[in-house]
């Protein structure tokens, strides 16, 4: 079967991706490489325990971090993250998660600007989020008198617009207390240098996306960090369908959990090894894989400015997935350009982040070759049915 006729069989609209590495358009496209891997890796049966761990060695090897841990996202990372800080080393509580005794530390402090639709993932272990300054600013004093002996962990998210307190502060303070810095750097890009300069700055642990800059399978993710954190993360995760007089454990841990909270989002061996070959592919050649949409994208600019001269378009840097995109000013009717985008056919899905000024946002990451006049002529056609 081919992709036209998997779809054609489920009657599903296949779409122009002009977002990118958007999660509810199953994200970018997969180089053969990393799909042939996947479909390799199905072949044989091995032990999701081993093949993690020598996946992770190579990862964090190929990045040039402490360690790393394959996951089901950056989501799925965070709430390990979070599982770690709350059950510290005792088995008995990793079992009790999301519930944390009355008592027990459960706080992770964050800064308002820092906050995200994401936090979900950290609560959903069973940390309480505790909220300090505002969305512009944030002062040293406010984070200090928050964090104390309630408070497990300090969540930073980077490249937030105000004046933040910085990273290698919340390390200090972190420090104090002997509590970690979580990092969400799920948009890092790009990863190498981003994600070694997390930890220069003072993150303990960097959760981060498969299916974004690596272009892993979109289902992936990775909690990069040191050796034993990571350790005691894979216990929240993998499989616990085991005896306790048959146990072999890899952590010195004296006998398995039950499932623990990370159990629902378990990864398979096709995203350990499609993460794990995408990661290697980035390595050899950071952003070899970006050009054909780069390239895309620079014929868009022109497709734009010949069938639909009357919008304004820009080409700017987007810092969070290192890569370039156009922004198109389409002014007040930008929510029904939208929508007319989205029921074309075929449908062309756009970003909406700048929508509040009147833009829409065109991104190289998942463009196919050919998209570019397509966008172009279904942008006319949006504009001339509003
Ligand atoms: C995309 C994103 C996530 C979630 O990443 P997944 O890999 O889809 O789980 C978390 N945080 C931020 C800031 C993101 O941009």
């Amino acid at each position: 079967m081919d992709v036209h006729e998997v779809y054609s069989r489920l009657k599903v609209d296949t779409i122009i991706n002009a977002i990118g590495p958007a999660t509810r358009l199953g994200g970018l496209p997969l180089h053969p490489e990393v799909v042939e891997a996947m479909v390799a890796s199905l072949e044989l049966p091995v032990r999701i325990s081993e093949l993690q761990r020598q996946a992770g060695r190579a990862v964090a090897e190929a990045l040039g971090v402490p360690g790393a841990y394959v996951t089901a996202g950056a989501s799925s990372a965070l709430q390990l993250a979070a599982a770690v800080c709350l059950a510290s080393d005792d088995p008995g509580r990793g079992d009790q998660l999301p519930h944390v005794p009355e008592g027990r530390p459960r706080r992770i402090v964050v800064q308002s600007a820092h906050r995200d639709p994401y936090d979900r993932a950290l609560e959903s272990a069973g940390a309480e989020l505790i909220t300090v300054g505002y969305p512009e600013g944030t002062h040293r004093s406010e984070v200090s008198r928050a964090v104390d002996e309630r408070t497990v962990a300090i969540l930073y998210r980077p490249w937030r617009h105000g004046n933040h307190v910085a990273l290698p502060v919340l390390k200090e303070i972190g420090e104090e207390w002997d509590i970690p810095v979580i990092v969400d750097g799920a948009l890092a890009g790009p990863p190498i240098p981003a994600l070694k300069s997390l930890f220069s700055e003072g993150a303990t642990v960097v959760a981060t996306s498969g299916g974004k800059s690596l272009r892993g399978p979109q289902a992936s993710g990775l909690l990069l960090g040191p050796a034993d954190f990571i350790e005691r993360a894979a216990v929240h995760h993998q499989d616990m369908d085991e005896r306790e007089s048959t146990w072999q454990s890899a952590t010195g841990a004296p006998g398995p959990l039950r499932q623990g909270i990370g159990r629902q989002s378990k990864v398979g061996r096709e995203q350990i090894v499609g993460l794990w070959t995408a990661v290697m592919r980035y390595a050899g050649d950071p952003g070899r894989d970006d050009q054909a949409g780069i390239a895309e994208l620079g014929l868009l600019e022109s497709a734009l400015s010949r069938l639909v001269p009357e919008v304004e378009v820009e080409r700017q840097w987007d810092h969070g997935l290192g890569t370039p995109m156009l922004v198109v000013g389409v002014g007040e009717a930008v929510d029904g350009v939208i929508r007319n985008l989205a029921s074309a056919s075929p449908r062309v899905m756009v970003g909406e982040s700048l929508a509040w000024q009147g833009q829409l946002t065109l991104h190289s990451m998942a463009l196919r070759p050919g998209d570019s006049e397509k966008i172009a002529r279904a942008l006319r056609h949006a504009i001339s049915t509003l």
